[in-house]
């Protein structure tokens, strides 16, 4: 994307987790433009990178559902307000990939800010709802000196990787789900798109995944498709922005080296509050505090909602989230529109509301 492209919207929402994905949904009933951005290649938030296949039983309405399928109902539900109709996730107000690194007040007739991420998108808003979670998720790394920044270092496998590790060798480390679904994914390719070899690093010979995987990949490992290599990474061999090798520090004390051609390094992901510490906002404990009406924090214009936000009976629940979201879309929409009556429409019933989600009017 060029430095000089800049987005004008009434709202930024920075999180596509669950909380901002209907954060989104709220704006859009109200007629208020919004933009929501996350770092990683996927919305959902936690939901994708941290449950994607566990049960949550206590959203209503909804007896029970995984992480996933939650992610992909919320995304479908704030899809007439991010420009899509599919799933396919490309829309032109939902930025993944880019984390926000600065938010600063903008002067003028009528306050706002500028944002920028720092894969250079910049966008001009009047109000920003903070759906930042514990902070940006970002890949748990191997700590080894002169491995970032690698051309075939990776953390995430998109269909453009798959496609690039035909008839390579591919190092996965990990030792849990992550790792171990993206061997499988990997080893079940068809012939044209396979991977020469794939070799799953662990420190242990044990994995942390469910009876259903494990079973899946002892067969693959029996059929000679995924090969185990136990050992602790202690050093890399790059030369010209290539790993060309791990060294290994092996449960017997010994050093190997593990030639490779690719390296998909899926350890799990922790949240950094990052770039959040530096916008100016006071923090609680890493948490915004805000008001329990409103959901907008001591700088006016920013609300926050979801889990990086604090107040008194605050519960990390994504229905307390949900809550927020819809408490602070009412309160953004009467500081942006003024003189515009504020009214409480029903979903079921008001046509207006139909129109804006693009619905038939029901009679
Ligand atoms: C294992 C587990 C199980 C859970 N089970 C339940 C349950 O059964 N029921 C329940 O109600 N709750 C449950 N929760 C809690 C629930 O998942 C959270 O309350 C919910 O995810 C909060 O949503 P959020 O949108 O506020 O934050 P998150 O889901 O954390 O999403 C925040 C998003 O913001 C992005 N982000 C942060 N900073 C930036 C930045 N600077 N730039 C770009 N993007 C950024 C992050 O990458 C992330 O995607 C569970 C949590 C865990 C960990």
């Amino acid at each position: 994307m060029h430095a000089a492209h800049m987005i004008h919207t009434d709202v930024v929402v920075i999180g596509a987790g669950p909380v901002g994905l209907f954060q989104v949904f709220q704006l859009g009933l109200l007629g208020i433009d919004a933009h929501v951005v996350d770092v990683l290649p996927e919305a959902g938030g936690q939901c994708i990178a941290l449950y994607p296949d566990k049960p949550i039983y206590d959203v209503p309405g909804i007896p029970h559902c995984t992480g996933r399928e939650l992610a992909s109902l919320l995304l479908k539900q704030a899809s007439p307000f991010l420009g899509i109709d599919t799933l396919n996730q490309d829309s032109p107000r939902l930025h993944l990939g880019h984390q926000v690194e600065s938010v600063t007040p903008r002067a003028g007739i009528e306050p706002g800010f500028t944002l920028t991420t720092h894969q250079q998108l910049t966008f001009n808003c009047k109000a920003v709802m903070v759906a930042a979670g514990a902070g940006a998720f970002v890949p748990r790394t191997l700590n080894l000196p002169g491995l970032e920044g690698a051309s075939n270092l990776h953390y995430h496998l998109d269909d453009d990787l798959l496609a690039r590790l035909a008839g390579q060798h591919v190092v996965i480390s990990g030792g849990g789900e992550e790792a171990v679904g993206a061997a499988i994914e990997l080893a079940s390719m068809g012939a044209a798109h396979k991977a020469a070899r794939i070799t799953l690093l662990h420190r242990r010979d044990q994995f942390q995944v469910d009876a259903d995987l494990a079973e899946r990949l002892n067969a693959l490992i029996q059929a000679g498709d995924i090969e185990v290599t136990v050992g602790m990474p202690t050093d890399c061999h790059r030369a010209d922005g290539v790993i060309h090798s791990l060294a290994l520090l092996t449960p017997d004390s010994t050093t190997v080296d593990l030639p490779l051609d690719h390296l998909l390094v899926r350890q799990g992901m922790s949240p950094k509050l990052g770039p959040l510490a530096n916008w100016g906002l006071p923090l609680e404990r890493k948490q915004v505090p805000v008001s329990s009406a409103t959901f907008e924090s001591d700088v006016p214009r920013i609300f926050a909602v979801g889990d990086i936000n604090t107040y008194p009976g605050k519960k990390r629940l994504l229905l307390c989230g949900f809550h927020e979201a819809t408490l602070a879309a009412h309160a953004a929409s009467t500081i942006l529109r003024p003189d515009t009556p504020q009214h409480l429409l029903y979903t079921t019933t008001s046509p207006l509301l139909h129109e804006r989600l693009g619905v038939k009017r029901s009679s």
